[in-house]
């Protein structure tokens, strides 16, 4: 490090301090021909790739846009500053980690979108309306219906999953017999294994969760500590 009193070349570090955040050195040096003193910050130099946009034309990443993309998204939605905070850090993560010098704006619209996915999905649907470019009210239709089924997803593990498609199945039986009530679907299931199912055939006949308890009875299965998956 050269003096920047009279340019020696030569300095002696007297005292190093690390920032209260951690990410920058204070170094306090002396010249060791005019003796005078000055302080040097050391940081990480963080290159972050160049945005191709979709047009081929690059820019430099700006972070700013993103965070400028979250408070159009996120206007007067109840999400609180820290959270979205971190989901603006995991999008500059995720691309810095990447390690490329150059990366497409698709890329980083999607991670947009994941992170506001989790975020708020009112949000999400904002965004997505302007960066998907919906045309009419069926995009929203659709996209909405996605986030919907996503949530189905969520909300079952892969045995319970099976357990619901039977079910559906089974309702689906009384599709035209059961009006107009409902058509309803019922399996009975006890430690992974199916004692028995039901679905509801007509008006004034039993309830599909009857038909599935009766079959139980029948077998003489106890039908308690079960699980009863059914519709509706
Ligand atoms: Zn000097």
């Amino acid at each position: 490090m050269k003096c920047p009193f009279c340019s020696n070349s030569e300095t002696q570090v007297m005292d190093s301090r690390v920032s209260e955040n951690g990410d920058s050195v204070k170094r306090r040096r002396k010249c060791v021909s005019c003796e005078k003193r000055f302080s040097t910050f050391e940081t990480v130099e963080i290159k972050m790739p160049s945005v191709i946009k979709i047009s081929g034309a690059r820019e430099e990443f700006s972070l700013e846009k993103i965070q400028n993309g979250f408070s159009k998204a996120l206007y007067r939605r109840p999400v609180n500053s820290s959270d979205i905070d971190l989901s603006i850090s995991n999008i500059h993560n995720s691309i810095y980690n990447l390690g490329k010098r150059e990366v497409n704006s698709n890329y980083i619209g999607q991670l947009v979108m994941n992170e506001l996915m989790k975020l708020d999905k009112v949000a999400y649907i904002r965004f997505a309306s302007v960066y998907k470019d919906f045309k009419d009210i069926d995009d929203f239709g659709t996209e909405i219906n996605n986030i919907k089924s996503q949530d189905w997803e969520k909300l079952f593990n892969k045995d319970e999953k099976k357990y619901m498609r039977m079910v559906l199945n089974l309702a689906k039986k009384g599709l035209y017999s059961s009006m107009p009530n409902p058509r309803v679907g019922c399996v009975i299931v006890k430690n992974k294994q199916i004692l028995s199912e039901g679905w509801h055939v007509k008006p004034g006949d039993d309830h599909a969760e009857i038909v599935a308890l009766k079959k139980c009875k029948k077998k003489n299965q106890r039908s308690y500590n079960v699980c009863k998956f059914r519709t509706l």
